[in-house]
């Protein structure tokens, strides 16, 4: 009888405790002690410190995309940080010095509208420096919320080089890049249009503009005298104030008299010249649209082509600001409801109805973006498009349908990027203007960091025209800028060491598919302009993860589940193998418990098999490879080849859902089903010892390459098997060396394994459809089969009859054999005599 699984035995292969009692596992596999433990073991051990001094090994950077520290870390944030850590983990046992940082995007909107929501305040009623300081607490508690998430997830980043953007180290480097594209000529400050959000009352990038489908009304208003007017549909007339000129197509027949002529505009009395332009959809309402500084970016290309004035009718807080007194101060829905009430009593709507609009909105509140002209700062990204173009297809892009996305989004952008926001609690601009001339002075790089807000200039008076009198700045960069040259900054820069050279650009980009068209293109564009090159080389792109309702994951439809839930239910190893099993890398993901659940099930599974391993394997455990193994060990051992080879190559190619799936499948079918099964009567007492040594350097081979392989995606587990066999090298199997497959692959042992496994199976479903069970025994067992089989049988008759508990076998040649090689399962006969 082989060893129990239960059974307590003496003779430990080896431990970390070094006690000799303890090789068994627990009976049963216990995913939240069993994890907890081995993060205290890498936390207290700093296994996964990167060390900047170790010139023996090739470094591999990862520049870690920082999150807004929102303390939600959601499942689907979870996605995104396993895709990281699978490769962190492959790449540090392929040998790599892996640079794994995490850092914390802080400033910006998000805390700030957070603040505003927790204290239910608005920015201005609090002094500045208070009003920092609680978005400083708020985002140092978030943070401690989702770094615990992260290490809960197994997330094996190197905290030592943990970072915040908010923390005056940092954000100094945000304004040296500053001073240094300024002084390249890539910023400018100017008054354009730029899109803005009237309840953040600040700027935004196009990037942060969210489409939504909204339900309007298109009002039709007479415009001008009876004798000579226009009609003109519109869902926006609170912008009426605002309107400077009337637009049709120049094909439009009805309006052919009209154009060039001005029309007087209803309520405000300001004159508006009609033009004719291609643009125009004469479809669209009656034909003849307002032009509105502004309504939209087509407006705003108006206004330039034609020369049209500007009016600014709507304030920054997003009210209307015009000299009537009815209409003054009210927010833009209410001055709407107005102004049709007021065009009503004229007779001035001639119809109202119902329409679909595709309204730009505030990604942080969802509140309608309007467009405001203010003096901003931009960075010129246009002129680098051709250059972003370029580069984004010399890079590795994973899956390489991302490419397009950034690409499209580059060639898309119609206005350069907006970099100053009108907020608080973000990196200060580092300059003065001249209260005279306007001129613009910065300070010196080695006086960074500075807060024009309140610090003292760096001159005297003005460099141009002698004024004394300067002002600081008080808008501040948009929190992209500080979050873009995260690459670098890991890199050292400023200081190009060799080091920097060394891990700049990042080899890793992680990502979401949502956030190419932001997070890839500003990265880009950033990096394209201060450094002349892309900050990364291949970009890892990860799907979205839809609810269990088929929907995409989000609060607001009650299909959220945060990371922690998962785990805490079913265990970091398990939820990482939804992660990787759950589709192909790139594409959406759904999320399902019963993909949780399965991988639990994997896990106990593991932990049985490795159980068995270590009951029946403890003497002298030889690693080195017993001579004449029988057919079945080199059938392992060569499928063994296969999966390495496998699951590498799947690695190699960020496919973790193919790596996850060969694992899975060897370990439960090739390693438990089959060989286990096959090879239980070889454990027994009294066996012959050689042949003993050879199953069991099996056993120890295949679980322990199989723990390896199954690191970067179950790191707990892996450590856990490893521990039980410990070899003592290295401490952690998350610095062993990546199993490499051998050159050539026994193919003719794997070849006849499979037929003689085939044979087995097949007069086990013999035997039981005989009602017979397994264990009982039988007298004999007849094969019929090809003439080409009879040798390879009769040389594992042996396996064939303890196997089958059967005393004697009879083989017979099948007269017309077909081609059972290819076909191996049918090249049998079986007939069981019981
Ligand atoms: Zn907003
Ligand atoms: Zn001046």
């Amino acid at each position: 009888m082989s060893r129990s699984y239960n059974k307590e035995s003496e003779g430990s292969s080896g431990n970390k405790s070094g006690s000799s009692a303890d090789y068994l596992l627990s009976k049963t596999y216990d995913p939240a002690a069993e994890e907890a433990n081995w993060r205290e073991f890498w936390r207290q051990h700093d296994i996964y410190h990167f060390d900047p001094h170790d010139g023996s090994r090739k470094t591999y950077s990862i520049d870690t995309p920082p999150p807004y520290p929102s303390g939600d870390f959601h499942v689907g944030n979870a996605l995104n940080w396993c895709y990281i850590d699978f490769v962190a983990r492959y790449k540090r046992m392929k040998g790599f010095n892996v640079h794994f940082p995490q850092g914390w995007d802080c400033h910006g909107l998000p805390t700030e509208v957070r603040v505003e929501q927790t204290f239910k305040i608005r920015k201005n009623d609090l002094s500045p420096e208070k009003f920092v300081e609680l978005c400083r607490e708020l985002t140092v508690d978030y943070i401690a919320k989702m770094k615990k998430s992260m290490n809960l997830l197994g997330i094996s980043s190197d905290w030592a080089l943990e970072y915040r953007t908010m923390d005056p180290s940092y954000y100094k480097l945000t304004q040296l890049s500053f001073l240094q594209l300024y002084n390249a000529g890539h910023l400018y400050r100017g008054e354009h249009p730029v899109n803005w959000c009237p309840r953040d009352e600040t700027a935004i990038a196009e990037a942060e503009v969210v489409y939504q489908e909204r339900k309007g009304t298109l009002y039709y208003m007479r415009f001008g005298t009876t004798s000579e007017g226009i009609e003109i549909a519109s869902t926006r007339p609170e912008l009426l104030a605002a309107c400077v000129g009337i637009a049709v197509h120049p094909k439009d027949d009805k309006y052919k008299a009209i154009v060039g002529k001005t029309i007087t505009v209803p309520i405000f009395g300001q004159k508006a010249r009609v033009i004719s332009d291609d643009e125009v959809d004469p479809r669209y309402g009656t034909g003849a649209v307002m032009i509105c500084t502004f309504g939209d970016k087509t407006d705003v290309r108006w206004q330039k082509k034609y020369h049209l004035p500007i009016i600014k009718a709507l304030s920054e807080n997003g009210r209307l600001s015009v000299d009537d007194p009815r209409f003054r101060g009210l927010k833009a829905e209410e001055a709407r409801k107005k102004i049709v009430a007021e065009l009503q009593s004229k007779g001035l709507i001639t119809k109202t109805e119902p329409t679909q609009q595709n309204i730009g909105t505030c990604w942080r509140c969802q509140t309608p973006v309007e467009i405001i002209s203010r003096p901003q700062w931009f960075m010129k990204t246009q002129d680098l498009t051709p250059k972003v173009v370029e580069w984004a297809g010399k890079l590795d892009w994973v899956p390489p349908f991302a490419k397009q996305r950034l690409v499209d989004w580059a060639e898309s952008l119609d206005w350069d990027w907006v970099i100053s926001r009108q907020r608080i609690f973000a990196t200060p601009i580092p300059v003065w203007y001249c209260a005279k001339c306007e001129a613009v002075i910065i300070p010196d790089e080695e006086h960074l960091p500075v807060d024009p807000r309140k610090d003292k200039p760096p001159k005297d008076t003005c460099p141009k025209c002698g004024n004394r009198e300067l002002r600081g700045e008080k808008d501040v960069l948009d929190t992209w800028m500080d979050s873009s040259i995260t690459a670098a900054i890991h890199a050292g820069w400023p200081s190009k060491t060799d080091l920097f050279a060394q891990l700049f650009p990042a080899n890793l980009q992680p990502n979401g598919l949502d956030i190419v068209r932001t997070w890839d293109y500003y990265l880009l564009v950033r990096s394209l302009a201060l450094f002349g090159t892309a900050p990364y080389r291949t970009l890892l792109i990860n799907g979205m993860v839809k609810g269990t309702d088929g929907r995409m994951m989000h609060k607001s439809y009650g299909n959220y589940v945060p990371a922690d839930d998962a785990i805490n239910k079913v265990g970091a190893d398990a939820f990482r193998q939804w992660a990787a099993a759950g589709g192909s890398t790139g594409y959406d993901i759904p999320f399902r418990w019963n993909d949780l659940e399965y991988g639990k099930k994997f896990l106990t599974k593991l932990w049985n098999i490795t159980r068995f391993i270590l009951a029946n394997t403890t003497g002298t455990l030889t690693s080195k490879k017993p001579a004449n193994l029988p057919l079945l060990d080199r059938w392992l051992l060569g499928s063994l080849q296969m999966l390495t080879r496998d699951v590498s190559e799947a690695f190699e190619t960020f496919q973790f859902n193919t790596a996850i799936e060969a694992i899975r499948n060897f370990t439960w079918h090739a390693l438990a089903d089959d060989y286990l099964e096959a090879i239980k009567h070889r454990l027994q007492p009294g066996r012959d010892p050689a042949d003993l040594k050879a199953t069991q350097y099996c056993l120890k081979e295949a679980l322990l390459t199989v723990g390896k392989l199954l690191a970067p995606i179950c790191p707990h587990m892996s450590e856990a098997i490893y521990h039980k066999f410990s070899l003592g090298k290295t401490g952690s199997v998350h610095r062993e060396n990546w199993p490499e497959p051998h050159e050539t692959v026994d193919d003719a042992s794997i070849r006849d394994g499979k037929l003689l496994l085939d044979l087995i199976a097949n007069a086990r479903r013999e035997k039981s459809s005989k009602g017979l069970s397994l264990g009982s025994n039988i007298k004999k067992i007849v094969i019929t089969t090809g003439a080409e089989h009879l040798h390879l049988l009769k040389e594992n008759e042996e396996t064939i009859l303890r196997t089958l508990k059967a005393d004697s076998m009879d083989l017979e040649r099948s007269p017309s054999s077909s081609n059972p090689l290819k076909e191996p399962s049918l090249g049998f006969k079986v007939e069981i005599l019981a």
